[in-house]
């Protein structure tokens, strides 16, 4: 589903990316992991198409993402992203939230974006919470909700950006179960996490990053049990 081949990208003359080839196969989980400024986040955007990058290519479900006829904006409406920080629209209720990409973007009904989006509103648990607005809502409510609106657009893969670093530790849980349950139905996903509980439980593959470079792409088993660099042995040392 996502194909990535020898990406390179550089911010003016710093080299973020190094040749970065790894894959997504439909329905698998795959957790990127690595030390700060390792260059996950810069990865997991190239995927579509929010950072640009100079050398490779990336294919999303067979549409090239560098290729300058690739209609981005068609492109990432297939791609769910969640962030860090919820990124919501604080001056609209949580209903509204979910509606309206599917509205302006996929041109569905207000109807049908309404029922589709509470829908996804109920499986993350928050139907009774459809008429607050974001401010209203835990940080991780707010993150369910975010899931939701991504999921109510009916993405062909889900791209996640350390969905929980930002959230109090008693609400990391309720997030990790709302995601563990997307890869138990067979959801694509792309994970950048530091929770290698959740890792250790659903990833299919682990992708190691550290200066840009992906040093270890392994199953996530054995990522786990015999990490093959000295960098991510040390990393899970840390972390763990
Ligand atoms: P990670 O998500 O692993 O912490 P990032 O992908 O955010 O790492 O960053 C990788 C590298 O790119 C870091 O050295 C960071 O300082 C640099 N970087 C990120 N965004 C920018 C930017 N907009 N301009 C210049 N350098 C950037
Ligand atoms: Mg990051």
């Amino acid at each position: 589903m996502i194909e990535i081949d020898n990406v390179s990208k550089w911010y003016g003359p710093v080299q973020v990316l190094r040749d970065c080839s790894t894959h997504v196969a439909r329905g698998d989980v795959v957790v990127v992991c690595g030390p700060s400024g390792s260059g996950k986040s810069t990865l997991i955007k190239t995927v579509n198409g929010l950072e640009p990058f100079q050398q490779g290519t990336i294919r999303v479900d067979g549409t090239s993402v560098g290729d300058p006829a690739t209609r981005l904006p068609a492109l990432r409406a297939r791609i769910g992203m969640v962030f860090q920080n919820f990124e919501l629209f604080p001056h609209l209720s949580v209903r509204d939230n979910l509606t309206l990409a599917q509205v302006k973007v996929l041109k569905r009904s207000r109807d049908e974006a309404t029922a589709n989006g509470l829908k996804y509103l109920e499986r993350v648990g928050l139907l009774a919470h459809q008429d607050k607005f974001p401010a209203q809502l835990s940080g991780g409510q707010q993150q369910r909700v975010a899931i939701a609106r991504a999921l109510a657009m009916d993405p062909v893969a889900m791209l996640f950006d350390e969905p929980t670093s930002a959230l109090d530790p008693e609400m990391v849980g309720e997030v990790l179960d709302v995601m563990t349950g997307l890869a138990q139905e067979g959801m694509t996903m792309m994970v950048v996490t530091h929770e290698m509980g959740f890792a250790r439980r659903v990833a299919d593959r682990v992708v190691f990053m550290d200066e840009g470079r992906i040093v270890e792409d392994s199953a996530g088993e054995a990522f786990f049990e015999a990490p093959q660099s000295a960098r991510a042995r040390e990393f899970l040392a840390r972390i763990i």
